[in-house]
């Protein structure tokens, strides 16, 4: 941690300012966005100086990672929300539902499934949101484009659960302009409100093209090192 001041972080705040101005050059209001403040590898030294600078929303990508950190950190902070934005097990969906408040990458049946389960065992209902693989990637998670619609009348018709939105990450070489316009048809035909994309490099893009939630790390929190073993 580089001394942050209390109630100012620098890295927050451009982010925020940055995401102000290009809701408002879309002709959105600011607060149509959510910032996900990503803090997966980074520790509560510096996640704490972010919740005090007044960030309420986090994202992290593996649920044992957030289960070692974050209970400590929730303890002092009870108004964080926590989401999940990395692939879920099915082993780990008890996990799952008890940390978070958002799950972001439901993208196939069994997951559905077992969220189900859980949901109806524990009375616990986070929000979930269908991760679609836009790039049609071999080696990214998330349901096929072509398989989106299906997906979705399946989780609310057969699983009975509440779906609030999608989710996407672009692949890394191709213009995300496309991608972020594909997630958005997918969702106003299927009624979907919320649209998480956008991340340190192309949030101000997922903005115009309607994003509701930008996930957002390094731009935050500065270069990652190596996840925690
Ligand atoms: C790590 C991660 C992010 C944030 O990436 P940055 O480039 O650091 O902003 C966003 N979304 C997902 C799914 C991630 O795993």
């Amino acid at each position: 941690m580089n001394g942050s001041a209390k109630h100012s972080h620098a890295g927050l705040d451009e982010v925020r300012n940055r995401i102000a101005d290009a809701a408002r050059a879309a002709g959105r209001p600011p607060q149509a966005v959510q910032l996900v403040a990503v803090s997966k590898t980074f520790h509560a030294d510096d996640i704490v100086p972010v919740i005090e600078a007044g960030q309420t929303v986090f994202g992290e990508n593996r649920v044992q990672e957030a289960k070692q950190k974050w209970p400590q950190i929730a303890e002092r902070y009870p108004a964080v929300r926590l989401h999940l934005i990395g692939p879920l097990q099915t082993n780990k969906v008890r996990d799952a539902v008890r940390l978070f408040d958002c799950i972001e990458t439901v993208d196939r049946p069994k997951l559905a499934r077992a969220l189900a389960a859980e949901i109806a065992a524990t009375g616990k209902v986070p929000d979930l949101l269908i991760q679609v693989n836009t790039g049609a990637e071999d080696q990214k998670a998330g349901v096929l484009p072509d398989a989106a619609d299906d997906f979705i009348g399946q989780c609310r018709d057969e699983h009975g659960l509440s779906i609030a939105g999608l989710m996407c990450i672009p692949p890394l070489d191709e213009e995300p302009s496309l991608h972020f316009a594909l997630l958005r048809d997918i969702a106003e035909r299927n009624s979907l409100a919320v649209l998480s994309m956008g991340m340190s490099a192309d949030f101000e893009i997922a903005v115009a093209f309607g994003a509701t939630h930008v996930r957002v790390g390094s731009a935050i929190f500065g270069t990652r090192g190596q996840p925690p073993a």
